[in-house]
């Protein structure tokens, strides 16, 4: 394996698509594990970019055949992190997971024994009225499915301790170099 593997979790809305997006843009050495979903995409969001958009049968069957990593269900959709997907990038690249909490527990057991040690990062919002504020204005969900997404927040921020590294995404640039100096340190083996 030549590249390192970085779980980027956090409460939906906080931002970890957005800096992803930007850590993409500016390095070459990494790539974005692409999830496989049941949920049906959103407006602008293309198969095979965003996710591999599965029908629930698709996905089941390829959990069965052993092709995830995890797997795990939110807000009625099942989501999984492709196995062989993962591990063919990672002979060339640092790979990003941008999974929840207990996916990113899963994938570290999944791999215990392999030589790969992923690297747990979670990205945190300034404050919850930030979070709320920005997961409205994104104005991808409805009403209801708006709740859910907030009913998960605090479980989800109280696993930070367990992580690796927590970064504050308030101002956008800030938490971009803040995950760009925690991937170099990484990859250089300093921390
Ligand atoms: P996630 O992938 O964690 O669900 P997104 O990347 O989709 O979150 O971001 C949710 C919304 O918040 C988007 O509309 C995005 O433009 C906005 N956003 C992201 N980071 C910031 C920031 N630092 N300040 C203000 N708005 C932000
Ligand atoms: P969304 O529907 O907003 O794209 O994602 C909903 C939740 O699913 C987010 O918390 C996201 O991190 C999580 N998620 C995305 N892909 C995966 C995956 O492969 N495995 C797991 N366990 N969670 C995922």
């Amino acid at each position: 394996m030549s590249g390192k593997l970085y779980v980027l979790s956090g409460p939906s809305g906080v931002g970890k698509g957005t800096l992803v997006k930007l850590l993409l843009k500016e390095d070459s050495s990494l790539a974005l594990s692409i999830s496989c979903t049941t949920r049906k995409p959103r407006k602008g969001e293309v198969d095979g970019r965003d996710y591999f958009f599965l029908s629930r049968k698709e996905f089941l069957a390829r959990k069965e055949a052993g092709d995830f990593l995890e797997t795990d269900e939110h807000f009625g959709g099942i989501y999984g992190t492709p196995r062989s997907f993962v591990l063919k990038m990672l002979e060339t690249k640092s790979v990003i997971l941008e999974i929840d909490v207990k996916g990113g527990f899963s994938v570290c057991r999944a791999l215990e024994g392999t030589g790969v040690k992923p690297v747990l990062i979670m990205v945190v919002p300034p404050d919850l009225q930030a979070l709320k504020d920005r997961l409205r204005k994104r104005a991808t969900e409805s009403e209801e499915e708006l709740e859910e997404r907030f009913k998960r927040v605090e479980y989800e921020l109280s696993k930070a301790g367990e992580y690796d590294f927590t970064v504050v995404n308030d101002e956008l640039t800030e938490a971009k170099r803040r995950l760009q100096q925690i991937i170099k340190q990484t990859q250089q083996g300093e921390v």
